[in-house]
């Protein structure tokens, strides 16, 4: 989307609603000083642009469709390109480029998982109705194995056909782009939907709102693509009588890739509702929900002595004594289990995500 820095009117809605005002990240002031036309930006400024979460409340926000997020986004592409990016994220970009994936893991122990659940890898030219792009943060991390574990062994006991690309996977490349390498997401993209498209489906199933976001809306793909929330929430009345409930008292948190950005608000409530009855809300909810700060590459860059705003949300979660906080993506799962154990009260309140959460 191009940025029109022309049409703004620096009505400050843009600023109002990014959860980072408060750092120095100012994106009307950012837009104001695009429209100056200055040779450089101040240093501040320049320093301030990774701050940005990439949630994209400001152009949601903006009355005037000027796109302030993605003024953002070329800006950081001018410091890639001209190599003033710090080190945590020069070591993403390279791993992503040598390995695939940002957490500098070899390639070939992508699917160490699947020893244990043996899922089948779909070759190419082979037919599969749901081909399951994984995620990077998944396939590496065991924290996910639990999810995984879970969402394999629902779609067995429904006898729903799926399976996985296995090894041969790519980082989907959605915070490689939102970091400014635009080079090397268009790389990844093609390697990606080469490998897509020699396989014959019916739709891709994502796990991470960030892979959903990138297959959906940057990619050129000629498939149906579903988050697994949409998926679960279309065959809800064949899972219904294989969840336990267990009416915990759940919060649910909106990542911003999925709620603001594709507005999949319903589906995950509507599956929650099927383990309890105690679903509660966050004051900022939906379109308002408040970013975990986990995106726009943030989960690489050093965050200096500041309140996190996942503490914040993980603070009033435990305020209105929820038992569980429910999210649906990878990044805030860490980043809020993460604020757990800073505020000292991971034994009281517990993230997991949906497919954590749902138990057979
Ligand atoms: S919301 Fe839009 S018009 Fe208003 S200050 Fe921000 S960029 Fe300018
Ligand atoms: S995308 Fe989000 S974090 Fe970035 S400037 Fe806009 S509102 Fe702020």
């Amino acid at each position: 989307m191009a940025v029109n820095i022309h049409a703004c009117i620096q009505c400050s809605r843009c600023t109002s609603g990014c959860p980072v005002n408060r750092s120095n990240l100012n994106i009307r002031r950012l837009i104001y000083l695009q429209q100056l036309s200055l040779k450089e930006l101040p240093e501040k400024d320049k320093e301030a642009i990774w701050e940005c979460t990439t949630c994209q409340t400001c152009s949601l926000r903006c009355p005037k469709d000027c796109q302030p997020m993605d003024l953002v986004l070329s800006l950081r592409k001018e410091e890639v390109e001209k190599g003033r990016i710090e080190e945590s994220i020069i070591q993403i970009l390279e791993s992503t480029y040598l390995f695939g994936n940002p957490w500098q893991r070899a390639r070939e122990k992508r699917v160490d998982w699947n020893k244990e659940l043996q899922v089948r890898i779909v070759k190419e030219g082979e037919a599969v109705e749901n081909l399951i792009f994984i995620c990077c943060t998944i396939h590496y991390d065991i924290r996910f194995l639990n999810l995984l574990r879970n969402f394999f062994s629902l779609l067995r006991k429904l006898d729903i056909d799926f399976g996985i690309i296995g090894e041969e996977e790519s980082c989907c490349g959605s915070e490689i782009k939102r970091l400014g390498e635009e080079g090397l997401f268009f790389e990844l993209r093609e390697k990606n939907s080469e490998i897509i498209n020699k396989i014959r489906k019916k739709r891709i199933i994502t796990l991470s709102p960030h892979c959903y976001n990138a297959l959906k809306k940057d990619y050129t793909l000629n498939t149906e693509i579903y988050h697994y929330t949409q998926f679960l929430y279309e065959i809800r009345g064949r899972i219904s009588d294989l969840v336990k409930r267990e009416n915990k008292k759940i919060i649910y948190h909106d990542p911003c890739f999925l709620g603001k950005q594709n507005r999949i608000f319903d589906e995950p409530r509507e599956i929650l509702k099927l383990i309890t009855d105690n679903l509660i809300e966050f004051d900022q909810h939906r379109e308002n929900s408040l970013c975990c700060e986990g995106g726009g590459g943030r989960m690489w860059i050093e965050k200096k002595g500041k309140e996190r705003l996942a503490e914040k949300r993980v603070r009033e979660a435990f305020f209105k004594e929820a038992e569980i906080i429910a999210v649906a993506c990878p990044f805030c799962l860490l980043t809020l289990e993460d604020a757990t154990k800073v505020l000292g009260i991971e034994e009281k309140i517990k993230v997991f995500d949906i497919l954590e959460a749902l138990s057979f």
